[in-house]
């Protein structure tokens, strides 16, 4: 099997060949005999050779090791390690690490259109393989260099798992309302204590990025009142807790945490002290367009489906796909696969220009989600009576798709960022 980062190596020494023969097509290619111009606009639909080359490489593993198994893990709920392990021997986990750190320094483009083809396979299996984004975010933007180097180092040179720990049972939209505590010590290290709740990964994880109180005045501003910490899975005082049967994405392991008197050295903050708030949501910037490109790779598998079955399921004398209700059906899944995917690449593209992509990340998060969600509605409906039984596959698919509207922020919490993001805009520079 290829290896991601054989073919990121090679791919990099091409890069010079690939430069001097695009300056060749270059001035070729302006205008030619039959009048349709081809130069740049700027805008560039056509992915490189090398992202190409990811997509094929997550989309034969998809084919080959995710796919024939999904059914097996949705049932039994057993967490997916063959595939972790798998999937990190060859690179594809951890795709964001730069190569300091271990990783392949891969862009976030090129990561989501990966995370795409894996999803198509099954979101429960790469909710598991892509969580390490979302525990690992807050250390690569805002971590000392001690921090990165033992953590992220750890994810990349061994099957290791990290979990991302901020809801609590009391709050979850609301981060203001966080009731674990920190409290520093004589020696200036930290004490932990407090409840998380519907933590991904977090019975397999090997470490947690926690996200704590604490300034104790009731008053502080959001800005100033919480610090984030990567805590050792082993250290005294964690008690994890039985793992939660959810409707949908059932091998993806989520659990509640409970910190008594759980002791943090002072090397292990993120960020500065009182800054956890904005430490914690900066990962979304990064991730909520991964949750986006995870929704597409759901909602493209769920018009494959019903589109198939369409033409194979026959009713009054002919496959249904004759009839322009069930072909209305697959045209809205394929315009919500499309315009999302638009909306995921846009997101990634400002992210890796060094653009700040909040609004659009949200953008991606919300209409994704919910392209999903009517993709895998409308697809049971084209099953008809087989789209309500679990041997078909779409009603996995229905199941698995919720969540997607629910973590990392739910729909109405992207269109409440959406619309603060846009009136700041309107106010600052005018219609
Ligand atoms: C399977 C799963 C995995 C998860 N993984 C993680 C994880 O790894 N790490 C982690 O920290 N969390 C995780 N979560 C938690 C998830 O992010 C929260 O459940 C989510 O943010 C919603 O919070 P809540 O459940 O407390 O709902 P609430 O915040 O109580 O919201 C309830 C409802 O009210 C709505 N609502 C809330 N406030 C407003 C408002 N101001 N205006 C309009 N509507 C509002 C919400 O949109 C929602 O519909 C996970 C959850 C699940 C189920």
């Amino acid at each position: 099997m290829v290896i991601l980062s054989t073919l990121v190596r090679s791919f990099n020494g091409r890069s010079i060949v690939s430069a001097s023969s695009r300056q060749l097509l270059g001035s070729y290619s302006v205008g030619n005999e039959t009048g349709i111009r081809n130069e740049s606009t700027g805008f560039n639909f056509e992915p490189s050779d090398e992202s190409k080359h990811f997509i094929e490489l997550s989309s034969k593993f998809t084919r080959d090791e995710i796919i024939p198994k999904a059914a097996y893990y949705d049932k039994t709920g057993e967490y997916p390690w063959e595939i972790v392990k798998k999937a990190h021997a060859i690179g594809l986990m951890n795709t964001f690490v730069p190569a300091k750190y271990g990783g392949p320094g891969l862009t976030l483009t090129d990561s989501l259109l990966m995370a795409e083809e894996i999803a198509y396979g099954c979101t429960g299996i790469s909710t598991a393989l892509g969580n390490n984004a979302l525990a690992g975010a807050p250390l690569l933007l805002h971590g000392s260099e001690e921090l990165k180097e033992k953590y992220l180092g750890w994810i990349t040179s061994e099957p290791v798992q990290g979990a991302y720990c901020v809801t609590e049972p009391g709050t979850g939209s609301d981060v203001s309302g966080l009731k674990t505590k920190a409290i520093k010590d004589a020696n200036g290290d930290w004490v932990i204590n407090g409840q998380k709740m519907w933590i991904t990964n977090s019975g397999v994880a090997k470490w947690y990025f926690v996200l704590t109180r604490t300034n104790p005045d009731p008053k502080a501003k959001i800005s100033e009142a919480f610090t984030g910490f990567v805590v050792d899975r082993d250290t005294p005082g964690i008690t994890v807790g039985r793992k939660e049967w959810n409707m949908g994405q059932r091998c993806s392991d989520t659990r509640g945490l409970s910190f008594e008197n759980v002791k943090v050295p002072k090397e292990n903050m993120v960020g500065p002290e009182g800054k956890g708030f904005i430490v914690a949501m900066s990962a979304f910037d990064f991730t909520r367009p991964a949750v986006a490109s995870a929704a597409v790779g759901l909602a493209r598998r769920c018009l494959d489906e019903a589109s198939k079955y369409s033409l194979e399921r026959k009713a009054f004398g002919q496959p249904i796909a004759n009839y322009q209700a069930i072909q209305f059906k697959l045209a809205d899944m394929m315009i919500g696969v499309e315009t999302a995917k638009l909306a995921y690449l846009k997101a990634a593209w400002l992210h890796d220009r060094g653009e700040k992509n909040t609004l659009m990340a949200s953008i991606a998060k919300c209409l994704a989600a919910d392209v999903a969600n009517r993709s895998a509605s409308e697809a049971v409906q084209v099953f008809g009576g087989a789209g309500f039984n679990s041997e078909y596959p779409v009603e996995k698919l229905m199941r698995d798709a919720k969540i997607l509207q629910i973590y990392e922020g739910t729909g109405e919490i992207q269109r409440m960022v959406i619309a603060r993001e846009h009136i700041a805009r309107m106010q600052k520079n005018g219609p």
